[in-house]
C-alpha cells in the first residue's frame, strides 16, 4: 500500500490493534497522528517504532469523548501535517458484567468512549475531508456489534452504533470522494482480551472456524485496505475480521 503523501489519524495508537494499524500506515509512508487515553509510555513506543520505519509520527493524549479535547486533537494534527487523509475510530474500552450487575456509569464510560468518540471524531475530521474532497474513515465495530454477548450490553450497543453511524455518514459523504467503512474484529489478542481466563479463551477459539484467536496485525491489514486508494468504491460496508466466527 502507498501513503506517501497522506496523513491518518489513529485514535487508541498506543496499544493493540491501533497500534498495527499506525505501523501498517507507517510502512506505506504515511504521517501519523495517534491519540491516547493515559499511557504514554505505550503511545511513545508506538512513536519509535513508526519513525524505525521511516514515516513521522505524532502522539497526543486525549479523551476522544471530550469534544474540546478532539478539537485540539484534530488542530495539532493539522498544525503539523496540513490535512487528514485518514481517520481509523479505534480507541475503545470494556465494562464488562450481566445487565442486572451492570452500574449505569459502566454504560455510559462504554457509550461515551466507543460511539460518541467515533461521532466527535468524524463529526471534526469530516469537515476538512469535504473541503478536500477526500477522505477514509474505518471504524471499529466487532462481532459482539453484530450477534451480541452476554455480559457487554453496553460494549454491544456501543459497537452497534458504530455500524449504524457508518452506514449513515457513507450515504451523507459518498458523492463527495469521502468513504467511511467499518471493520467488525472477533477474538484478537491484545490487552482488552488478555485478562480472559483459560477456560473462556478455549471456548472462544471453539467457535473459530480458523481455530485461532486473531493477531493485531490480521485486523490492521484489513483496515488499511479500506483505507487506501484501492478501496475507493467501497463504502458503508462492515467487514468481518474474525477467522469466520460471525458468519
Ligand atoms: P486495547 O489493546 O485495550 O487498546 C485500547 C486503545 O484505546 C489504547 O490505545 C487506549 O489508550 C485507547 N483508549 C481507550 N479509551 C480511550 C479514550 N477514551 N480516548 C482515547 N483513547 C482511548 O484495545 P484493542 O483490543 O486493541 O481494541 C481496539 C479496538 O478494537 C477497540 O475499539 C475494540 O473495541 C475493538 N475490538 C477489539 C477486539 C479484540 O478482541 N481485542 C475485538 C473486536 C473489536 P491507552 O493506551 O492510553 O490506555
Amino acid at each position: 500500500m502507498n501513503f506517501t503523501d497522506k496523513t491518518a489519524l489513529v485514535t487508541g495508537g498506543s496499544r493493540g490493534i491501533g497500534r498495527a494499524v499506525c505501523l501498517e500506515l507507517a510502512k506505506g509512508g504515511a504521517n501519523v497522528v495517534l491519540c491516547y487515553a493515559g499511557n504514554e509510555a505505550a503511545a511513545q513506543e508506538t512513536v519509535w517504532s513508526v519513525e524505525a520505519l521511516g514515516a513521522k509520527a505524532l502522539a497526543v493524549q486525549c479523551d476522544v469523548s471530550d469534544a474540546a479535547r478532539v478539537d485540539a486533537l484534530v488542530k495539532a494534527a493539522v498544525e503539523r501535517f496540513g490535512r487528514i487523509d485518514i481517520l481509523v475510530n479505534n480507541a475503545g474500552i470494556t465494562r464488562d458484567n450481566l445487565l442486572m450487575r451492570m452500574s449505569e456509569a459502566d454504560f455510559d464510560a462504554v457509550v461515551a468512549a466507543n460511539l460518541k468518540g467515533a461521532f466527535l471524531c468524524m463529526k471534526t475530521v469530516s469537515k476538512l475531508m469535504l473541503k478536500q474532497r477526500y477522505g477514509r474513515i474505518v471504524n471499529l465495530s466487532s462481532v459482539v456489534g453484530l450477534r451480541g454477548n452476554a455480559g457487554q450490553v453496553n460494549y454491544a450497543a456501543s459497537k452497534a452504533g458504530v455500524i449504524g453511524m457508518t452506514k449513515s455518514l457513507a450515504r451523507e459523504l459518498a458523492s463527495r470522494g469521502v468513504t467511511v467503512n467499518a471493520v467488525a474484529p472477533g477474538f484478537i489478542e491484545t490487552d482488552m482480551t488478555a485478562a480472559l481466563s483459560d477456560a473462556a479463551r478455549s471456548a472462544a477459539t471453539g467457535e473459530i472456524p480458523a481455530g485461532r484467536l486473531g493477531a493485531p496485525e490480521d485486523v490492521a491489514k484489513a483496515i488499511v485496505f479500506l483505507a487506501s486508494d484501492d478501496a475507493a468504491y467501497i463504502t458503508g460496508q462492515v467487514l468481518a475480521v474474525d477467522g469466520g466466527m460471525a458468519m
